[in-house]
């Protein structure tokens, strides 16, 4: 931790002499074989913007080198380049999470992946639009190299499904490869969720947002950190916290369940009038059991409504 401290001392002690205009946040999770590749980039990158851009890694408990390499990045520019470590692995939102909390006060951001999937050749384009009044820009893939179809079939479903479920509009092919301009990065921050879907959240602080296509290159090294299994982990994370669809779901089933005990108690009692009681005690005993069951059906949506709205205010 105190390492840490001091790394993050050294990144803000320059403020004296140039203050952070933007930092580059890097999440990275065993990444050893892709950062050798991608930090000379982003320095370049950094060089050729000026002194006001700095680079920012957040280490999410790799097991590999990274943290050692990212340690030797930091000695060797340490006026350019912060590192964070975080005590295990979080997943990426979380790290990011760290990232933008560490961020100066008044500085803009852009994320990119520390495989090299998000050319930084292109953040001198985004800051461009950035100055030109966007405060948000966001990449958005024209091309998926390097994916299996699946994964692009399960994606394209994915952005269907939440749009249609969310009321907040979430851009589809749009990963977190963006640049936030520093009153994003401040809203961004105020929202202190455990459970988090960083996409989602980039989308509802709002602001004047422009989409920047670009062609998403595959990986430079190593393997995705993300299996079908964390991405339908993270699918229900989006979906159930920008949505209380299947919440209201449940509110639907029980109504519509209620009704039909109600009906169904009804006429059990009209044949009983009508064509006597063959089984003694039958009827009763249905009219009891569904005019109960219909009830509890209906409280139970009703207590799903309100959960939804105490959901959405928490
Ligand atoms: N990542 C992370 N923590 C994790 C998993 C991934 O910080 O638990 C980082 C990873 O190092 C990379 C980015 O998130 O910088 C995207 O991961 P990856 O390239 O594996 O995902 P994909 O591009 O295949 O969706
Ligand atoms: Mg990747």
């Amino acid at each position: 931790m105190s390492r840490c401290t001091a790394i993050l001392a050294a990144m803000s002690a320059s403020p004296a002499t140039v203050s952070v205009e933007l930092v580059l946040l890097v999440a990275a999770h065993n990444e050893e074989a892709a950062l050798p590749a991608l930090h000379p980039r982003l320095l370049a990158v950094a060089d050729s913007l000026g002194p006001g851009v700095r680079l920012l890694y957040v280490d999410d408990g790799s097991r590999d080198g990274t943290w050692a390499m990212l340690e030797g990045f930091q000695r060797a520019s340490p006026q350019r380049v912060g590192a964070l470590k975080l005590s295990r692995n979080f997943g990426k939102e979380l790290a990011l999470t760290a990232g933008l909390d560490h961020v100066p006060p008044g500085a803009g951001v852009v994320i990119l992946d520390a495989d090299g999937q998000d050319p930084p050749e292109l953040v001198p384009a985004m800051m461009a639009r950035w100055r030109a009044g966007a405060e948000v820009v966001f990449g958005r893939r024209t091309e998926r190299q390097g994916e299996p179809w699946l994964k692009r079939a399960t994606a394209a479903a994915f952005y269907r499904v939440i749009n249609a479920l969310s009321d907040t509009p979430i851009p589809r092919d749009t990963g977190d490869f963006r640049l936030l301009g520093p009153r994003a990065v401040d809203a961004l921050r105020g929202l202190r969720e455990r459970q988090r879907f960083m996409k989602g959240l980039f989308a509802w602080v709002g602001f004047r947002a422009e989409a920047f296509d670009y062609e998403r290159a595959p990986r430079l090294a190593g393997d995705s950190k993300f299996n079908y299994w964390r991405l339908w982990n993270l699918a229900l994370e989006g979906i159930t916290g920008f949505s209380t669809v299947p919440l209201r779901a449940a509110t639907y089933v029980g109504l519509a369940s209620a009704l039909l005990a109600f009906v169904g108690g009804l006429w059990v009692i009209a044949r009983t009038l009508l064509w006597g009681d063959p089984v003694a005690g039958w009827p009763s005993l249905m009219v009891a059991v569904s005019f109960l069951g219909g009830l509890q059906l209906m409280a139970l949506g009703i207590i799903g409504e309100y959960l939804g709205r105490l959901y959405l205010e928490a």
